[in-house]
């Protein structure tokens, strides 16, 4: 962690939360669904698909899950009104994976059922490495019924190779980032260079396998290198996307939708916006610094501008 990085963590909880506000702005599209909708109609009139994720995953009681399970209910009743080319990410956890498996199937079900109904997608995002396995198994048993439903793989990881052999053996659809959790060296790789080869790696063994993937990142050597592999493959455009964050590298996500590749933009939204920037930048320090880098414009993203 940078000296920068340690500062920004340290005066973090001082920060008046109006100020977090209207920094992460930037990255959040507003505390309801009206918001995120209209910042994603903007989005899909810049050519970029949208994939909608309601905030507050950290939840203690049952019934919070069930909350989220309705909420999500009805945010897929009004993309399906709104005619916006999007789709819905959900953390397992908020679902109530930490009660038990069984339970967040349960909450996660419906909403898979319902997209069906409605003819979209559910992405089941992947959270730190106490939970992969509960939540491929999740994925697994709601997969055995319904096919419009995605999971995420990691590239950090370790295990991550046979995890991606398995789920291109049943043509899962895969996003594939590198992983924003920091995890113990016995199961991740650390190294930035080794990451990238993972992910280039695994993402050849996905397109392969005959997975439709979501390449997700920002990291221009890894957009350069996935637009390579894509065309060494001889994939048409239908056979994968690129997916960003809000907010982040939109340059980049430019000249990527303007080279012809899909694109799928991360929309994060809710009332518990606070609660999540503050947990994120706790769970991985390092993106404080990027955060701060970004707006001082001091981001290798924006230097070139
Ligand atoms: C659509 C999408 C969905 C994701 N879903 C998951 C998930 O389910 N589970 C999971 O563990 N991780 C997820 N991630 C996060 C991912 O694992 C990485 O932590 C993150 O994308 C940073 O890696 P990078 O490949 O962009 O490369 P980096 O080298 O880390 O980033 C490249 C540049 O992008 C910018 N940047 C990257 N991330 C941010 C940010 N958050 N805020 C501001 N600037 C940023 C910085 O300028 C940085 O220099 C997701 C990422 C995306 C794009």
């Amino acid at each position: 962690m940078s000296i920068l990085d340690r500062m920004i963590i340290g005066v973090m909880p001082l920060v008046p939360k109006p100020v977090v506000g209207f920094f992460s702005r930037r990255y959040i599209a507003g505390e309801t669904v009206d918001a995120a909708l209209e910042k994603s109609r903007r989005l899909t009139e810049g050519h970029c698909m949208v994939t909608l994720d309601v905030l507050g995953e950290d939840i203690r009681r049952r019934e919070q899950a069930v909350a989220a399970r309705d909420a999500y209910l009805e945010l897929l009743t009004a993309i399906a009104k709104s005619g916006i080319d999007g789709n819905v990410s959900l953390k397992p956890t908020m679902f109530g994976l930490d009660f038990d498996a069984d339970f967040a199937c349960e909450q996660i079900r419906p909403v898979v059922a319902r997209a069906h109904e409605l003819g979209t997608f559910v992405r089941i995002d992947m959270e730190d490495a106490t939970t992969t396995d509960r939540t491929l198994e999740v994925y697994r048993r709601i997969r055995a019924e319904f096919t419009n439903c995605g999971v995420v793989l990691q590239a950090c990881l370790r295990r991550t190779i046979d995890d991606a052999v398995r789920l291109a053996g049943m043509q899962a659809n895969v996003r594939l980032c590198k992983g924003i959790y920091i995890e113990p060296y016995a199961i991740a790789w650390h190294d930035r260079a080794i990451i990238r080869r993972n992910f280039l790696y695994i993402l050849e063994i996905l397109l392969r396998g005959g997975s439709y993937v979501g390449i997700a990142t920002h990291d221009e050597l890894l957009v350069s290198e996935s637009m390579n592999c894509v065309h060494r493959l001889g994939l048409a455009p239908e056979q994968y996307e690129f997916q960003m964050l809000l907010g982040v590298a939109e340059r980049l996500r430019a000249v990527t939708v303007d080279s012809g590749h899909r694109m799928r933009v991360y929309v994060p939204f809710g009332r518990e916006w606070h609660a999540y920037s503050t947990r994120r930048l706790r769970e991985n320090p390092s993106m404080a610094g990027t955060i701060a880098r970004d707006i001082l414009g001091l981001s290798a993203d924006r230097r070139r501008r």
